[in-house]
This record gives structure tokens, sequence and C-alpha cells, in this order.
């Protein structure tokens, strides 16, 4: 079978040696909800380069992905944003997508233009949302604009396929639980690959090193509680969670940018995201809003995170976490 005609959404599998990154499996589950929307739907394809096995089939296919186009060759098994760009771009003239999905990942913001340029297309950098056109059914991509003052979104209409990249964390990954397994084809590709990249040594992460965009519990520390900083963070400890925070303390020096949530900084959504001190500014919020539960703790009652809140307490945070601990320790 080839899928050709533009019936398709082409979302890129990143994964590192068979190990898929978690965006992914996020677009994967966005692109079949926007798929079955439309009155003809569209197929979900999976993209993977390298080496494929049937458990990675299978995933893929819990996921969302009606169809995999594979092209496994063991150069392809490394990223290598040249050889990826050129197989990519070569895959996108054989079968002409409507659209492409890619994860907004340090990988994904590297390869997207580089393809987009390549097949003469426009890309959507970054986005934060997508959506179907009421009238033509394309893609409605949402994204920052002016500094991150507004919300623009772009529709590409003449020219295909309509790309993006999407912010890990943006999308809930969930399996639909599929009876049939996807179909496969494979993306012959025979040319010799060049690229100037050499890969001198792969350094493992530092795994000790914050992940606040998987954790399930956040404790969240903004301006008002910059004094009491260690309280949040032995709150944090003693929940088994991670410690986050607003721009104004990552702009003040006090926590990484790593710590950052928000439009410019991690987009989470933990099981529980407890917010002290921080006033809610849009730029905050967006990046946390999809929490499953909102404790905020503010002493002005008619600050702006109470909008999102679950659970709101109008009171010192100081003296709250404090009593938090206590009990905790107890
Ligand atoms: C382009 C752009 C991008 C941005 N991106 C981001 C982003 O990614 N993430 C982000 O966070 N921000 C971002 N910002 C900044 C954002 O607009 C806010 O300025 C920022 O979120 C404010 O941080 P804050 O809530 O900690 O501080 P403040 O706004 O100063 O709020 C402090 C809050 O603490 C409360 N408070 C004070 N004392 C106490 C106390 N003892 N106990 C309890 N509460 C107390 C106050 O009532 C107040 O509500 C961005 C801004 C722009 C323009």
């Amino acid at each position: 079978m080839k899928y050709t005609d533009g019936n398709n959404c082409f979302v890129y599998i990143d994964h590192d040696e068979g190990t898929i990154n978690q965006v992914s499996l996020e677009l994967l589950t966005e692109a079949k909800h926007l798929m079955k929307r439309l009155k003809a739907p569209e197929k979900v394809v999976a993209i993977w380069l390298g080496t494929f096995t049937d458990d990675i089939l299978k995933m893929l296919g819990d996921y969302g992905a009606d169809h995999i186009i594979t092209c496994e060759r063991e150069d392809l098994n490394q990223y290598d944003v040249m050889k990826h760009t050129t197989v990519i771009s070569e895959m996108i003239d054989a079968y002409h997508p409507q659209s492409m999905l890619i994860g907004g990942t340090v990988k994904g913001r590297e390869l997207a233009p580089r393809i987009s340029a390549r097949v003469h297309t426009g890309l959507t950098a970054d986005a934060t949302q997508i959506d179907l056109d009421g009238e033509t059914h394309h893609l409605a991509i949402t994204r920052p604009a002016f500094g991150g003052n507004l919300y623009a979104t772009i529709i590409t209409p003449d020219h295909f396929p309509q790309m993006a990249t999407i912010r890990p964390g943006v999308f809930e990954a969930k399996t639909f639980g599929h009876t049939s397994l996807p179909t496969q084809e494979t993306f012959q590709y025979d040319k010799a690959l060049h690229s100037p990249i050499e890969v001198m040594a792969i350094e493992e992460k530092d795994t000790k090193r914050t992940n606040i965009a998987d954790a399930k519990l956040i404790v969240s520390a903004g301006r008002g509680v910059k004094n009491c900083l260690n309280l949040v963070s032995d709150v944090a400890a003693h929940l088994n969670g991670e410690v986050a925070s607003s721009r104004a303390l990552v702009d003040g020096g006090i926590m990484s940018k790593n710590h950052q949530v928000g439009q410019t900084g991690h987009t989470v959504r933990p099981s529980l995201y407890i917010a002290c001190g921080i006033s809610g500014a849009v730029q905050h919020t967006a990046g946390m809003d999809k929490s499953d539960t909102i404790i905020a703790i503010n002493t002005d009652e008619n600050a702006p995170i109470f909008d999102v809140a679950d659970l709101g307490i109008v009171g010192d945070a100081q003296a709250i976490l404090k009593q938090l601990q206590k009990q905790l320790d107890a």
C-alpha cells in the first residue's frame, strides 16, 4: 500500500536509537483526534528513520498511527540533521502529505525549518495549539507572536505540507487501544547520504537535572516566595515532587531557566501544581493551566492565578508552607 495524494498527516517520530521521545506520542494522539474530525478522515502516518522493530510498530499504532513509513538505513540510526532533512524532504516529495507535525525538541527545532525550506512550504514554529479552520479544514496553528504579547493563529492555505513544530507537553499522549496493527511500508532511499557533521562522542544526560516537563507533582515558586525558597524545596522533596518557578525568579537570577514554567519556559501538566506566590500572568498560566489539579497560595485575593486554580488559599505562602512542612514532618 502506498499513501499518496495528500490524504495524510505525517508525524516525525523523534527517537534516540529506538527510545521514542514522548512528544512524538503526544503528536500522534493529537493528530488522530484532529484527523477524526475531518469529514473524510485522513490517515495519521508516523515517519520513522533507522532500525525498526515490531514493538515500535505496535507502540506507534497504540498512540494513533494508522500507517508507518520507514527508511531503515543504518546510517540513519543516529540523528544527523543533514541526512534526516534529505530523506524526509524526499519522502514529502514522494507522498505529498497534507500536513506534517514535528516535536519542538532541540532536534525538531533544527530539522523542521530545513525541511520546510527544502520543500518550499511554510512552517509555524513553536506552536501551542492546533485546530482545524472551520471552512477550509486547513490546520489553524496558534503560537505566541510579537514577543509573546499576543497569540497568532496561522493558516498555510497555498503550500503543502502545512508544517508545525509543537512544544513537548502541550498535548497529552493517550493510547487508543487499537485492535489491529498499523500498516507499514518502506521508503527505499538508496543514494549516498552526505553530512559534514561528525559525532565525536555522546554524553549521557545528567539525570539529576530537573525535569519538570515530566513531573507528576510540582511546587512552583514566584516572586512572592523568593525569600523562602528552601521551604518550597523542602515541601517539594517531602511530596516527591519537583521545584519549578515563574520567570520573575529566573530573570532575577534566583532560579535556572530549566525551572521556568510558561510561554517562554516549559509546558507542564502534572497531577498537582502548587503555585506559591505567583500572580498568574497569562505567560505563566499558558505553561501550567492543563495540570490536573492546581492549588494557588497568594496574599492577594484578586490575583489572576485564582482564575485557573481548583483550590485557592489566600494568605502568606511562607506561613502556609511552614504549616504544611510541619504536618509532612509529623
Ligand atoms: C514575552 C514574555 C514572555 C514571558 N514568559 C513567561 C514565562 O514563560 N513564565 C513566566 O512565569 N512568566 C513569563 N513572563 C513574565 C510574566 O508576564 C510575569 O511577569 C511573571 O510570570 C510574574 O512572575 P510572578 O508571578 O512570580 O511575580 P509577580 O507578578 O511579581 O507576582 C508575585 C505574586 O506573589 C504574591 N505574593 C507576594 N508576597 C506573597 C506572600 N508572602 N505569600 C503569597 N503570595 C505573595 C503577590 O500577591 C503576587 O501576586 C513573560 C513575559 C513576557 C513579556
